[in-house]
């Protein structure tokens, strides 16, 4: 039986040379493997309260649609600099040449609300620990953080567990 991790292509030397780009638009159009992997995410939440789900762009608004969707609750897009029309909140983080902002709508959030991270992909961890920031902003909690793949040695996962976060992966 296929595993989510079968449906992930790896496309050399993309968006530079040397990256091993992984492509998740082939999990994504296949419908057993975008089920099977919507399943899992959900997996490790079973019985919990989630109020909302963040979707880091762009293809965190994919699993989080669905997620969310699932759930029955709303979404929230967290979206590179000047994209949200709305009012917004701003954090930056650095990368590895140079830096990055992401933002929230300022009312996307309500003070106590349970919010569940998804993104495709779990690298050094500096976008979702951005996400996690802009949520605590505005006073509603992390519940965990949900990805398809963690990259292990770009160290990630512990940095989001050193600040106390759940984080789960379906594949490395
Ligand atoms: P981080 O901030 O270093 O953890 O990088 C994670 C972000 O970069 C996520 O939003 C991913 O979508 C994106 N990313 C980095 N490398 C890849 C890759 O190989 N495939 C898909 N997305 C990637």
């Amino acid at each position: 039986m296929k595993t989510v991790k079968d449906y992930i292509r790896t496309i050399p030397d993309f968006p530079h040379e040397g990256i091993m780009f992984r492509d998740v638009t082939t999990l994504f159009s296949d419908p057993r493997g975008f089920r099977m992997a919507i399943d899992q995410l959900l997996h490790p939440y079973a019985g919990e309260r989630i109020d909302r789900v963040v979707g880091l762009e762009a293809r965190g608004f994919i699993l989080g649609g669905a997620i969310a969707h699932q759930l029955s609750v709303g979404f929230v897009p967290v979206r590179k600099k000047g994209k949200l029309p709305g009012k917004t909140i701003a954090q930056s983080y650095t990368l590895e040449y140079g830096e990055a902002t992401v933002e929230i709508h300022d009312d996307a959030l309500q003070p106590g609300e349970k919010v569940l991270i998804v993104d495709d992909l779990l690298a050094t961890g500096g976008t979702c620990e951005a996400g996690i920031k802009l949520v605590e902003k505005l006073g509603a909690e992390v519940v965990g953080c949900a990805f398809i793949v963690d990259l292990p040695e770009l160290g990630g996962r512990k940095l989001l567990e050193s600040l106390g976060m759940k984080v789960h992966m379906l594949c490395e």
